[in-house]
């Protein structure tokens, strides 16, 4: 997958993004991810990208023509590739999404800063405006890297062999179920017997139940979400059913 990213700041993708499992796949070649300054594109003597809102009111805006002239380079037309741009006003981002980008061949984030960029860039570049959550950050480049590694450890080749991201929390719906490993007993607490049992058939029992306990608790609203589902079974459905007033008759 190539991403192509349009900053004020590359270094800060060279930075955090050249570590650990994601700097590995750049380096296989799994993954490009390429840092663009949007201050190159600037045909000002100065290298300005800002200018004032019209309208006036505080703040600055980033301004057209960078990033018009950015995007113009990188896609051969603006609608061979998905753009995104980080904003607070955008869809909450989620497992869901990542999986849909995980799908594409290239993908161009737009990173604001200040007050924004133009309403013009968005309006014909932009394919998806995502929020990382509700809050305000300085700029773009922390939510377009936060997206960016949950995208990519869903490539193939990405992750080792030894890693999974299928169990995981949001994966398959539920939040994951509570790990454990060496010692057996440390300061007095041992791991769950049935994790020492070497019987896989009743461990992923046992982690299906504690996958369920701690949605329960925690993220009730998953548990709706599962049974509107059409890619889950009438029978799946039942069995989950079963499972949820054991668990839910057991802690009462
Ligand atoms: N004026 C904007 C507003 O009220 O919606 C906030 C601008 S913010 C200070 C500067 C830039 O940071 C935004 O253009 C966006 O790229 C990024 N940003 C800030 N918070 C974000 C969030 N929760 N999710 C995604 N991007 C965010």
């Amino acid at each position: 997958m190539i991403i192509n990213v349009l900053t004020l700041f590359p270094e800060m993708f060279n930075n955090i993004m050249g570590e650990s499992i994601i700097g590995r796949a750049r380096e296989k070649g799994i993954i490009e991810i390429n840092p663009i300054n949007i201050r190159d594109s600037s045909k000002n003597k100065h290298k300005k990208v800002d200018d004032y809102p019209y309208g006036g009111g505080s703040g600055m805006v980033l301004m057209n023509q960078p990033i018009f002239d950015s995007l113009h380079s990188l896609t051969k037309d603006k609608d061979s590739c998905r753009v995104v741009y980080l904003t607070p006003k955008g869809k909450t981002f989620n497992q869901k999404i990542a999986n849909t980008f995980s799908k594409e061949k290239e993908l161009v984030f737009v990173c604001g800063h200040y007050e924004g960029i133009d309403q013009r860039i968005i309006d014909k570049w932009v394919t998806d405006e995502i929020s990382i959550g509700d809050y305000v950050l300085t700029g773009g480049e922390l939510p377009a890297m936060v997206i960016i590694d949950s995208v990519c450890r869903l490539i193939p080749g990405v992750l080792g062999k030894d890693e999974s991201f299928e169990d995981e929390s949001f994966y398959n719906g539920l939040l994951e179920y509570p790990h454990y490993t060496r010692p057996a007993t440390y300061d007095g607490e041992s791991v769950p017997d049935i994790l020492l049992s070497g019987n896989h058939k009743l461990i992923n029992e046992w982690r299906t139940r504690e996958s369920l306990k701690i949605t329960i608790e925690r993220r009730p609203d998953l548990i709706v979400k599962l049974f509107q589902r059409d890619d889950i079974s009438m029978k799946e459905k039942t069995k989950l059913k079963k499972l949820l007033v054991e668990i839910v008759s057991e802690e009462i």
